[in-house]
């Protein structure tokens, strides 16, 4: 689940993931997502 930054709809699903992870760190995994209202935007998902 992820907040849209732009106008705070919830959006529970992702359209695409991928790891960030940085050398020598542990990965963190990004998701890709889309409000209903048509914004896209990236968070961490959990
Ligand atoms: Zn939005």
């Amino acid at each position: 689940m992820a907040k849209c930054p732009k106008c705070g709809a919830e959006v529970e699903k992702p359209i695409k993931t991928w790891v960030l992870a940085p050398k020598g760190r542990k990965g963190v995994t990004i998701g890709l997502f889309k409000c209903p209202n048509g914004h896209y935007f990236r968070a961490k998902v959990e």
